[in-house]
């Protein structure tokens, strides 16, 4: 019998949450997990799924223009948001209810409450003191909307996936992922979009030439995108919105959403309580073996503020579970971790980008296609699509490839393997292509453009 009501207790059933409680329970190990929210956490309720299907619907716009060059002729098509919401909301229940049956076949006990750490091995949950050889706190992440005049008037991300009405106009601000793929999804759903970002060019960290040629796309698309432009206040005026911004330019919205990052979720969790250390953001500070400050207690996902996504923190949940529960010990490589903003195009990447490619390496070469995909010689669509690839000529190793286009998520996965596998570029070239597709042009780039 183990001095402990649980082996592990943890708190948060989101991606990594859900994952770590679920094959430590497989492990053998007995395992219980709280919930306040809903299971899943921010990927299955407020992020990537809802995020992706969201995006599919707003590609229907696209869709139904690019269907006349094919010889198909479309009444006017007309886009009902309630029926989109219904059956956003039925999909993600039936997610949720999968998640709730992964715990159970897996023995773990699920708490529908706050957890509230009490001390290294001990939690309290609806009331109940329970104790735990080791917690893991695995809560994720909340958006952070900077406190400027007006900000009761706006959303962030997580009510924008439950609106009751879609607005006409929008404004979003920021200019990472949310902010750019939430630009596509209110613009393809025909909502007139504008993004106002602090800084010369959104997307700061990615690629500058994919970032450019990003922000050309949206612009053709008709998405207005305002650079170096901050937010002086936002007022209510007839059931509108004024953004006031520093200049002198007030942009007059029936909606404005805020996506200027998110935030660990550290509070009140007792984390102080126990002397959990935690870094200059609020994030818990782990090693690399994920264990906080006080030994019995762990960390994983967004709470740490290391890499914020979703396979990541899925990754780590693996890597934990198998090193505390099944004797292998398990690190997660953070290298070359490929991940895609599902803009409209996306904007796919893996590894590094040509301005760090440029620093760490004497000798890069760069090549690059830009190019109209196939399928729009027909539909006359201006989209085009640009793919980079960076090598490393000392060696021939590819240090980066990235993409702007259609289903670029799709192809720099596969992208991904071969860089994992230490591709060169004479790989690459050994490759023979698919013809055709987009993503033959990766195989196919003979001449370097710089
Ligand atoms: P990001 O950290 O990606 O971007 C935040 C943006 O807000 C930046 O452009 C930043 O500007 C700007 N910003 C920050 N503070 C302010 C401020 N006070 N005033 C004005 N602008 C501000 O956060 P997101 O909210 O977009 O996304 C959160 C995280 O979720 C991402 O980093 C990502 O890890 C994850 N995610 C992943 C997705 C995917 O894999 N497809 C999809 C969605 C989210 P600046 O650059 O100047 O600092």
């Amino acid at each position: 019998m183990s001095e402990y009501d649980y082996d592990l207790f943890v708190i948060g059933a989101g991606s990594g949450g859900v994952r770590a409680a679920r094959m430590s329970g497989g492990f053998g190990a007995k395992v219980a997990i709280a919930e306040d929210r809903y299971l899943g956490g921010t990927c299955v309720n407020v992020g990537c799924i809802p995020k992706k299907l969201f995006v599919y619907a707003a590609h229907y716009a696209e869709d139904f223009n690019d269907a006349a060059g094919y010889g198909w002729q479309v009444s006017e098509p007309v886009f009902d948001w309630s029926v989109l919401l219904n059956n956003k909301n039925t999909e993600i229940k039936r997610l949720n209810g999968i998640y709730k049956n992964l715990l159970k076949r897996n023995n773990v006990v699920l708490y529908n409450g706050r957890a509230v750490i009490e001390g290294p091995n001990t939690v309290r949950v609806n009331g109940e003191s329970l104790s735990a050889r080791r917690i893991l706190v695995a809560t994720g992440g909340w958006p952070h909307i900077p406190n400027i005049p007006g900000r009761e008037h706006v959303i962030s991300s997580n009510e924008a996936f439950f609106l009751d009405t879609l607005p006409a106009s929008v404004v979003i601000v920021g200019g990472g992922y949310i902010a750019v793929e939430f630009a596509g999804i209110f613009h393809g759903l025909g909502v007139d979009t504008t993004l106002v970002y602090r800084g010369d060019l959104f997307l700061r960290g990615f690629d500058g030439e994919m970032r450019e040629f990003l922000a050309e796309q949206m612009h053709l698309k008709g998405i207005k995108l305002l650079f170096n432009s901050r937010i002086d206040s936002i007022e209510q005026q007839n059931g509108r919105y004024l953004v006031n911004t520093a200049g002198t330019e007030t942009i007059t919205a029936d909606l404005v959403m805020y996506a200027t990052g998110r935030r660990p979720n550290t509070d009140n969790l007792g984390l102080e309580t126990a002397g959990v250390e935690l870094n200059e953001k609020g994030a818990i500070r782990v090693d690399d073996e994920y264990r906080s400050s006080v030994p019995s207690i762990y960390a994983i996902g967004d709470v740490t503020d290391h890499m914020n996504l979703t396979p990541v923190a899925t990754a780590e949940g693996t890597a934990l579970a198998n090193n505390l529960f099944n004797n292998q010990s398990r690190r997660v490589d953070y290298r070359d971790v490929p991940t895609c903003i599902f803009s409209q195009p996306n904007l796919g990447t893996v590894g590094l980008t040509e301005q760090q490619a440029r620093q760490e390496y004497a000798n890069v070469e760069i090549y690059k296609s830009r190019f109209t995909s196939l399928k729009h010689t027909l539909t006359g669509s201006s989209e085009k699509t640009l793919m980079k690839i960076i090598v490393d000529k000392d060696t021939d190793k590819v240090l980066g490839v990235h993409m702007v286009g259609p289903d670029a998520g799709e192809i720099i996965q596969g992208i991904g393997i071969a860089l994992k596998a230490g591709a060169t570029k004479a790989t690459f070239d050994a490759t023979i292509g698919i013809h055709p597709t987009a993503a033959e042009e990766f195989v196919t780039m003979r001449e370097p453009a710089g």
